[in-house]
């Protein structure tokens, strides 16, 4: 259902009843598009209503047009203004390591110094399985917990959270099960990493990881929505991906691809190859498989915070020796991608060592200035693309009508500003499902956002 054009709708009809109006925009935009993802130049459309205003419903938006229309159409026994404020859907982040212990920010230092790690403070992705593998249940809660009141103070309201920090399958298994478990405002869409990278202890046992790793697929698959394998390099082969890919399919998981990032694997092919939902990172992406994700409708997922962590802001000074290969320009790659026709999305990849960040305005405002992507792009990005990339576009993702309320009002009044003013949280108030959870960009008193299902 559509909204009738201005002007002609609701007069001389009865006054409907919403739960909550919310009036007087100074900007409203729907990043509204295909249901199977905005492309190519559509991308820089962005369709906005001045003086503009929405109406929720059991959780649903019921209308959007001007204030002026829908205060003649509707009644409402709470009415948000938003005068001198922007109204925007709330942000679908698709791709993050939600549940970890430990910290890496002394690896950090030694990166960004060009120091190494020593011995004591070794560093990488084996540190945070060895932390993480000492962390109790509890322990683990608390602090995905804590991180999903941030992401939504910070205006995300659906988050892909998956594992891929176990030293063993057992302990794969216990992350998912934490991760399925976790219950709060934010809606998290739970994800299986079988592929990472090769757990320490398997070191010289490629073959025996995989076999354990697949023989656990079908109790993985009662527990996440997806399955992601690491086609890449320094992870794992097309054939190693393809093979775990095919049997999680088989069990009727979807498919995700942590693909080329420190090198071409041909991980988009296998994306493509797989009908993966996305396929993400892409650093080092082939034009053959750029143009195999568009054809599969397979959502390209980048992801600007891990650019710039790992000092990758241009060819030629990257220090990880795990690259050999020059590094591609990003923009260029971005702008390759887009042409090609394939639906681009936009994430923190939210983790502890490439990208510790949980804002998605702060991946906004990296994707302006490193992929060097207009304020339209970047927002549709980051709303439908980002929804369809969890194959959620057809409920959420825009303004429109029937689709789950989930909406920003900002402190600004402009959508180009929630880009070009880095460094604080610009998010003034976020509904999710039609319910106030923030105000004033504190978490709303009352609000019950958390829990376990444990
Ligand atoms: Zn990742």
């Amino acid at each position: 259902m559509e909204l009738a054009p201005a002007g002609t709708v609701f007069s001389g009809m009865p006054k409907g009843n919403a739960d909550l109006l919310i009036v007087h925009a100074a900007e409203l935009i729907r990043c509204s598009g295909a249901r199977d993802g905005i492309r190519r130049s559509d991308l820089e459309r962005l369709e906005l209503i001045a003086d503009g205003a929405l109406a929720i419903g059991s959780g649903r938006i019921l209308a959007v047009g001007s204030t002026e229309e829908l205060l003649r159409a509707y009644t409402a026994p709470r009415i948000i203004h938003a005068s001198g404020r922007l109204v925007s859907p709330s942000f679908v982040d698709p791709h993050s390591h939600l549940v970890f212990g430990g910290s890496r920010h002394l690896d950090y230092e030694a990166k960004v110094t060009q120091r190494r790690p020593g011995r004591a403070l070794a560093g990488g992705i084996g540190f945070t399985a060895r932390a993480t593998s000492t962390t109790s249940d509890d322990e683990l809660i608390r602090r995905a917990l804590a991180d999903l009141d941030a992401m939504l103070v910070h205006g995300t309201t659906t988050l892909e959270a998956k594992t891929g920090y176990g030293v063993s399958v057992e302990e794969e298994l216990r992350l998912l099960r934490l991760t399925a478990g976790l219950r709060h405002t934010v809606d998290v869409v739970p994800t299986f990493l079988a592929l990472h990278v090769l757990p320490e202890d398997y070191a010289g046992r490629r073959d025996r990881w995989i076999q354990e790793i697949t023989d656990a697929l079908p109790e993985a698959a009662g527990l996440a929505r997806y399955c992601d394998v690491s086609c890449d390099p320094v992870c794992f082969t097309f054939d190693e991906c393809l093979r775990v890919g095919e049997a999680a399919r088989s069990l009727g998981m979807k498919i995700r691809v942590h693909a080329d990032q420190t090198g071409d694997a041909n991980g988009a092919a296998l994306a493509a190859r797989l009908a993966a939902s996305a396929a993400d990172h892409l650093d080092y992406a082939n034009p053959p498989g750029l143009r195999a994700l568009a054809t599969s409708g397979t959502v390209a997922t980048l992801l600007p915070g891990v650019a710039l962590h790992l000092c990758e802001l241009t060819p030629g000074i990257r220090d990880d020796q795990l690259v050999a290969a020059e590094k591609p320009f990003l923009p260029m790659l971005v702008r390759q991608a887009i042409a090609a026709g394939a639906v681009v999305a936009l994430s923190t990849d939210y983790n502890p060592g490439s990208c510790p960040t949980v804002s998605m305005q702060v991946v906004m405002q990296l994707a302006a200035r490193l992929f060097r992507l207009g304020y339209a792009e970047i927002w549709n990005m980051c709303t439908l693309n980002a929804a369809r990339a969890l194959d959620l576009a057809d409920d959420r993702g825009s303004l429109e009508v029937g689709k789950r309320a989930d909406v920003l009002v900002w402190t600004v009044p402009e959508h180009g500003m929630v880009i070009n003013r880095f460094g604080s949280n610009l998010v003034d108030t976020v509904i999710a499902g039609g319910q106030v959870v923030v105000e004033a960009g504190r978490i709303a008193r009352g609000e019950p956002t958390r829990g376990t299902a444990k």
